[in-house]
């Protein structure tokens, strides 16, 4: 499967500089879709695993599609002001500025294994945004999952785990 066939390159988007890698043609196919979830499913399937994370927002594209296919619960990591109740909130680096994510401070993740998954690594910044608030928490982040990578970002450096990914783009 050629999952670059079912990726749009869009450039200067959502600001001048940036090459956006779109992934909607990738949604609206069944049998790369399909791949991604089975590529994914491949990668877990020896792990103890007690809930996918999604990242905001395209990262729930994927969470509960392998939440559903491995018989776990899932969970949201969202932007700041997104989830209601008693959240917990970290800020992390972005290319330009900075910006905040938060979980739910309801969800038990003491001692329990998190998968976390977004469609794209670029800095890292937001990945490991996520896994410092699994691990404040007391949980524990077995790897990460993106379906991009943009590589000459390194951004797997700036993770404390593992991360997979699908597709690597070097441009
Ligand atoms: P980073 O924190 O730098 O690894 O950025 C990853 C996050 O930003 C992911 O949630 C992506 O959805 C988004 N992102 C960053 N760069 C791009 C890009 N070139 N195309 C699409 N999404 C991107």
């Amino acid at each position: 499967m050629k999952l670059k066939d079912y990726i749009e390159e869009i450039p200067d988007f959502p600001v001048k500089g940036i090459l956006f890698k779109d992934i909607s043609p990738l949604l609206a196919n069944f049998e790369a879709m399909n791949y991604v979830k089975t590529s994914f499913i491949d990668i877990i399937k020896s792990y103890n695993v007690d809930y996918i994370a999604g990242i905001d927002a395209r990262g729930f594209l994927f969470s509960t599609l392998l939440a559903d296919a491995l018989g776990v619960g899932s969970f949201m990591i969202r932007k700041e002001g997104k989830l209601p109740g008693k959240v917990m909130t970290k800020e992390y680096n972005l290319e330009y500025g900075t910006s905040k994510m938060s979980i739910k401070k309801n969800i038990n993740l003491k001692n329990k294994n998190t998968i976390l998954v977004d469609d794209l690594l670029a800095t890292g910044g937001t990945l490991k945004c996520a896994e410092d608030l699994i691990n404040i928490t007391g949980g524990n982040v077995l790897f990460s999952l993106a379906v991009i990578e943009l590589t000459n970002l390194n951004g797997y450096k700036n993770l404390n785990s593992k991360v997979y990914s699908l597709v690597k783009y070097d441009d």
